[in-house]
């Protein structure tokens, strides 16, 4: 399975969380076949788009069938390793990251926040949404060796130095919730979700592209 992921292209694999949510919610509706225009209006993209992503997975849909949920759902399983529980690690339990633990991906059983970290002393020994809080600077002392993926909450300018950190610990994916672009080396993975670009975005494309 692992060959066959490195086949699949990046913005491909990069869609497959998003159908799988879908899919799973379909799934648990009792929905047993999906059509690719069912599927492109409820994720937004378009259907050509979604026939060519299914058909790396080897998953070609009937004309006036659809595709099969089951199978679907079976591969992304296999291909996200969401058989496996992914425990993650977050830094910075203010307002975005307390949010995030009390959250903490309930819905999807598969990836968890199993520790925090802060250099808040208030915060530090607490527990937030059951997840226990340490001090930033045990990170590498306390880490699990399990835990290979960090959400990074903290102000901006601190982002960089903490990222330096987490690398030097072993983290090898970074979800970055900051403004800052991090520097990273070419081994480690980092996301950026910049909230403010994204709704900025939003608005520039209602103002200049109306629907
Ligand atoms: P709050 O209202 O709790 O301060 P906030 O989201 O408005 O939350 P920020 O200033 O964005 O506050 O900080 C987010 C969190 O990051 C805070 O809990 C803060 O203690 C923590 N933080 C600040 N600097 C660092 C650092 N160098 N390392 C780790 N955590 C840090």
């Amino acid at each position: 399975m692992k060959n066959d992921q490195t086949k699949i292209p990046q913005a491909t694999a990069k869609r497959l969380p998003l159908y799988y949510r879908f899919l799973e919610n379909l799934y648990a509706s009792g929905k047993q076949r999906v059509s690719s225009t069912e599927l492109s209006e409820a994720v937004k993209v378009d259907s050509a788009t979604i026939r060519r992503d299914f058909s790396y997975f080897g998953a070609l849909g009937k004309k006036g069938y659809g595709y099969n949920v089951n199978y679907l759902l079976s591969f992304f399983r296999k291909t996200l390793d969401q058989d496996e529980l992914t425990k993650v690690a977050l830094v910075g339990v203010g307002n975005l990251g307390t949010a995030f633990l009390h959250y903490n991906f309930s819905k999807n059983k598969n990836t968890q926040i199993v520790m925090a970290f802060d250099v808040d002393e208030n915060k530090i020994g607490t527990n937030v949404g059951g997840v226990p809080v340490y001090h930033l600077k045990d990170f590498k002392e306390v880490i699990d060796s399990d835990v290979t993926v960090a959400i990074l909450t903290v102000p901006s300018a601190a982002a960089q130095k903490i990222a330096d950190q987490l690398v030097e610990a072993g983290i090898q994916g970074i979800l970055n919730f900051t403004p800052a672009r991090l520097d990273v080396p070419e081994t480690v993975r980092v996301h950026h979700i910049d909230l403010t670009v994204e709704l900025q975005s939003l608005v520039y494309f209602l103002k200049h592209y109306p629907v």
